[in-house]
């Protein structure tokens, strides 16, 4: 699939007089096509909801856009939760699936009547302790073993930390259920970035015949099954994306075939998608600075793995279009590359590109999730101002860059202790 940017040439140099490069920019009509399309795909289940990942993109008015669109917000941090509440999330459209939970943690998902999603049997005494056990409650399943689709293993449960294994969660219901909980929900996250219209509908299967087992085990009122995150999309131009309409019939049958003959036909789905929600929606933009011939080419641009940390981390690939060369051929080959000390500090290696002067902009595209999001601040570099294109082809400013005053923000009061 050809990859086309969301803006243009033009749209991005008028950005640019008034917020510098770098920054990440998101398309809101895409992103309110798209959670439309999911609702759409899921519109057979009455009680569906979407509890959108906020770790993809905690940025207030994306936020605020998906919860236009129906959306909860699916949270695993104080900081998190506080967001979503600041941003006008109530009781019951947070959900707090964290893992490692401290204490105080799980006190303010409940102020807050956030669903509680258990990662691990011990923590019922702990929730116990600290708030008591709530009437709505969920637990996260883990199986074991590897995950595979046809013949393909697709991730690695047995050596993933999350969640309980069967016979714990069996045990886990029947705790709860004797302390009080009346409505349960289970959730499991077996494989990320999928890009297999098969991954929803095999974890369907899964989670919709342990319910109906544990509900004959344990007696207890199971009212939702959260599918979670792991919906991916192609970074590469050579994938074909996900089609969510398929992926939403795979699961309405997986359920007219398990769930509705056990008497169960009232569960609801929940999803806790972050990158399918977002990640298409959102690109990195930044300039060419220096141009470098070396052992290699080299293109330096203003942006640096503070700003995308993907390729640095995972290796991950993020298709690059040079703005106003969309239709030249590609005929160089660069490593693109950021300032940060470190050599993995490149957007890509060996790409092949339309050839590259200094001041053109780039779009680095697939950003809009667990983008900005993972930043930091190596090397003392800050990370970017966020822009909301809109629907009517105006931008706004959703977050300002860092400044140096916020990076030095945590040694006030520090600077003459030596
Ligand atoms: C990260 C995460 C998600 C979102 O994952 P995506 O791959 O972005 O869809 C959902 N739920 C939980 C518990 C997560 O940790």
């Amino acid at each position: 699939m050809l990859k086309k940017p969301f803006i243009t040439k033009e749209k991005a140099e008028e950005i640019i007089r008034v917020i510098p490069t770098p920054f990440h920019i998101y398309d809101e009509k895409g992103i309110r096509e798209n959670a439309r399309r999911l609702k759409e795909a899921f519109a057979w289940n009455k009680g569906f909801k979407e509890y959108f990942a906020v770790k993809a993109t905690p940025t207030p008015a994306i936020l605020k856009i998906l919860r236009e669109e129906g959306c909860g917000t699916d949270c695993s941090s104080y900081a998190e939760l506080l967001m979503s509440q600041k941003c006008g999330f109530k009781n019951p459209e947070i959900m707090f699936s964290s893992n490692d939970t401290p204490e105080e943690e799980f006190r303010f998902a409940n102020e807050i009547g956030a669903i509680i999603n258990l990662d691990d049997i011990t923590h019922i005494d702990m929730l116990q302790k600290v708030c008591g056990i709530p009437e709505t409650i969920c637990c996260r399943y883990n199986p074991g073993g590897t995950f595979s689709v046809s013949t393909d293993i697709m991730d690695n449960p047995g050596d993933a930390k999350y969640g309980m294994t069967r016979s714990q969660i069996r045990e886990a219901f029947l705790r709860l259920k004797e302390l009080g909980a009346k409505n349960f929900g289970i959730h499991s996250f077996l494989a990320s970035n999928t890009v297999s219209n098969e991954y929803y509908p095999k974890l369907a299967r899964i989670l919709f015949r342990l319910a109906k087992e544990l509900k004959e085990e344990t007696g207890v009122n199971i009212t939702f099954i959260n599918l979670s995150g792991g919906i991916g999309i192609p970074y590469t131009p050579d994938k074909e994306p996900n089609d969510i309409m398929v992926i939403g019939q795979g699961v309405k049958k997986a359920f007219e075939e398990i769930l509705v003959p056990a008497g169960m036909g009232d569960v609801s789905i929940f999803t806790e998608l972050g990158r399918f929600m977002l990640a298409p929606y959102g690109h990195l933009v930044t300039r060419a600075i220096h141009e470098k011939h070396i052992h290699k080419e080299y293109i330096g641009v203003d942006a640096c793995a503070a700003n995308l940390m993907r390729p640095a981390m995972y290796g991950a690939y993020h298709h690059i279009t040079v703005l106003g060369k969309e239709n030249a051929p590609c005929d160089h080959v660069y490593d693109v590359t950021g300032s940060l000390c470190e050599n993995n500090d490149k957007f890509a290696i060996d790409r092949s590109l339309p050839e590259i002067d200094m001041g053109d902009i780039l779009v680095i595209h697939d950003t809009g999730a667990h983008g900005f999001a993972m930043g930091y601040n190596y090397n003392g570099r800050l990370r970017s101002a966020e822009i909301l294109l809109r629907e009517d082809g105006s931008f706004t400013e959703i977050r300002r860059a860092e400044t140096v005053d916020d990076y030095f923000a945590t040694l006030e009061g520090f600077w003459d202790i030596i």
